[in-house]
């Protein structure tokens, strides 16, 4: 039986049409600035989310932490939500590689609110950090999924503004939100001074992420990276797939949205499962599975082909929809499901 993987949307593999745009693409140096490829990628992806320029790296962690490295000095503080990848997921970058401090704001499905930002700040004065940096992040991964409305997104951002702050948003899945707004990418990114975004995950490339932002800022991240060892020679070979990500993959993020929305409605008819269905907006599904502790429930339903994750809470799992889960897998998926947890 082939398993059916929600674990995350990263784990799809090339089509063959991006293999072929890999084994097509035009190579160089890129430490010397000479890999066209690369040099295409940048302008493109700078000029979709309205930014002056772009960075190509190997990994969202690393487009994120470049961002706060150029941000920030030592000693300095970053709000950012509680729940954010930069605290959970990037190996505890943010003090080990720059000196500094995470400030944890509360926040809805990882959204904030303007007065809890406004409060955050801390006043000039020898005791404090400086407060320096704001990161956002967009749609929200331990949010599941969560679409940062523009509205509330541009009333957050001001107010950091007026503190004076720097805005990061980790926009790894930023064209989800896109898809799922029915708004460009730049909406949001345009009034950041960095914004990070991530090809291996929703849009299916195998490696490469992008910081994108103020010039200035992506001169000193692209010193940063050289610094982390992320400067690569012939990426031209990923920065293809790449381009072709974003130009065959964006739009049909639609149909994993639609995926997600499915395989939660069939989810909620199970005994003993609870799903927000007004909760998935993009292509995440936290499900509660009431009867047992969440890592039994990932064990049991793997040994049924179907591979999820924990998602922080008792009893609560993630699936996640991407380019390699047909409509016909959700509904093969939710047989199984519904043999595992029946039985
Ligand atoms: C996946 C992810 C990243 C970056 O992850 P990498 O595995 O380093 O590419 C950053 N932010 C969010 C919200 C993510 O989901």
């Amino acid at each position: 039986m082939q398993p059916i993987d929600f674990r995350s949307d990263t784990v799809t593999k090339p089509t063959p049409a991006m293999r072929r745009a890999i084994a097509d693409a035009e190579v160089g140096d890129d430490v010397y600035g000479e890999d066209p490829t690369v040099l295409r990628l940048e302008a493109r992806i700078a000029e979709r989310l309205g930014l002056e320029a772009a960075l190509f790296v190997p990994s969202g962690t690393q487009a994120n932490q470049l961002a706060i490295g150029a941000h920030c000095r030592q000693g300095d503080e970053v709000l950012t939500e509680a729940g954010s990848h930069i605290l959970h997921y990037e190996g505890g970058a943010v003090p080990a590689l720059w000196g500094v401090q995470p400030g944890p704001l509360p926040g809805t499905r990882g959204l904030l609110t303007p007065e809890v930002v406004e409060a955050a700040v801390r006043e000039e004065n020898i005791h404090n950090p400086r407060t320096r940096l704001l990161s956002l992040e967009n749609t929200h991964n331990r949010g599941g999924g969560a679409v940062w409305p523009l509205e509330r997104f541009r009333a957050v951002v001001e107010v950091a503004r007026k503190a004076g702050l720097a805005v990061h948003l980790d926009g790894a899945r930023l064209f989800n939100a896109e898809v799922a707004a029915g708004i460009p990418a730049s909406s949001w990114a345009k009034l950041t001074d960095t914004t990070a975004v991530c090809f291996s995950k929703g849009l299916g490339a195998p490696v490469g992420s992008a910081l994108v932002g103020r010039a200035d800022l992506i001169r000193e991240a692209r010193r940063l990276r050289k610094r982390l060892g992320g400067a690569m020679r012939q990426a031209g070979i990923l920065a293809a797939a790449a381009l072709h990500a974003l130009e065959h993959h964006v739009e049909r993020l639609a149909e994993d949205h639609a995926n997600a929305r499915r395989l939660a409605a069939g989810l909620a008819q199970l005994p003993g499962v609870k799903v927000d269905a007004a909760h998935v907006e993009t292509n995440m599904v936290v499900a509660e599975f009431a009867s047992r502790p969440a890592p039994e429930t990932v064990a049991l339903l793997a040994r049924h082909g179907v591979l999820t994750n924990t998602a922080g809470g008792p009893g609560l799992l993630r699936l996640v929809t991407h380019l390699d889960v047909s409509t016909r897998d959700i509904d093969e998926a939710l047989a199984r499901i519904r043999r595992a947890v029946v039985a």
